[in-house]
């Protein structure tokens, strides 16, 4: 068996992945079965914090390791939240605030620049000091509502609507979102990259 330790301590997370590597050589353990420290994300990018949470993790267990990050991206708002998606409304942010502030800084968008997109990054490291590290990205394209719609998922899902669904991706099953979102298309093509490494 190839051993990845993931960089989260997120169940759902490491259960996603396990059930894309099902039948493969490889198994996947959480970064918190370690005592691995959180690493402080202090990237501008996606793939500079996933590469930063690896490299932590893979410094702290000697093992390969895999991390992702991920976030929404506003046209009209200059790529905001971005990075900053998880903390948008400041120190004691969460969801509701965070969909909050949004919507209150799209207030003035008109409809048809109301254009976003989910990000997901993943990024495999095969030691801390690996030159060349596999990094997968994925988005999800939608567009900005005015109005939060659905109680399904989590973060920026009920202002977020999937224009060919008609529907936010708070309104469609975990099935729906898990076929077609940003990590579902990030974990599916990380996983196929290390199927054939790992053949
Ligand atoms: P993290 O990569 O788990 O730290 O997530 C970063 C943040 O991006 C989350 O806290 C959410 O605000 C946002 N985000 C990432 N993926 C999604 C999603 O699928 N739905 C809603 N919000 C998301």
């Amino acid at each position: 068996m190839h051993k990845i330790i993931l960089a989260t301590g997120n169940l759902n997370k490491v259960r996603e992945i396990s059930a894309s590597l099902k039948g493969s050589s490889i198994e996947i353990m959480p970064q918190s079965m370690f005592n691995v420290p959180d690493a402080d994300e202090t990237g501008t990018t996606f793939v500079e914090n996933a590469i930063i949470k690896a490299r932590n993790c893979a410094a702290h267990t000697g093992e390969a390791a895999m991390a992702d990050d991920s976030g929404i991206e506003v046209d009209a708002l200059g790529g905001a939240p971005g990075v900053h998606s998880a903390r948008y409304s400041g120190e004691h942010a969460n969801d509701e605030k965070n969909t909050a502030l949004l919507l209150r800084n799209m207030e003035n968008v008109p409809d048809g620049r109301r254009t976003a997109r989910y990000w997901c990054v993943m990024v495999y490291m095969r030691s801390a000091s690996d030159p060349t590290p596999i990094i997968c990205l994925a988005s999800w394209e939608g567009v900005i509502i005015r109005e939060k719609r659905g109680t399904n998922g989590f973060g920026y899902d009920p202002v977020f609507l999937i224009p060919e669904l008609g529907k936010t991706a708070a309104e469609v099953s975990l099935e729906v979102k898990n076929s077609m979102s940003h990590r579902a298309k990030a974990i599916k093509m990380m996983t196929e990259r290390l199927r054939e490494i790992h053949a």
